[in-house]
């Protein structure tokens, strides 16, 4: 769920502007929320990584 920088009301997806205020639709915010979304990702990755991580430690330590 994305956020309206303008007006704070919330949005379905960051690509479309905001039923609000129709704000959000500009390339400069299309680029602002890319990089919220690749830095939201790579967080991800990194989750994912730590997980897989204890998960084979778990296995490890019964096998
Ligand atoms: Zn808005």
């Amino acid at each position: 769920m994305a956020t309206c920088r303008k007006c704070g009301a919330g949005k379905r997806r960051w690509p479309r502007s905001c039923p609000a205020c129709q704000a959000g639709s500009s390339r400069a915010d299309v680029a602002v929320e890319g990089a919220d979304v690749a830095v939201s990702l790579g967080v991800l990755g990194w989750i994912g990584r730590g997980i897989s991580a204890a998960f084979r430690a778990v296995l490890r330590a019964l096998g």
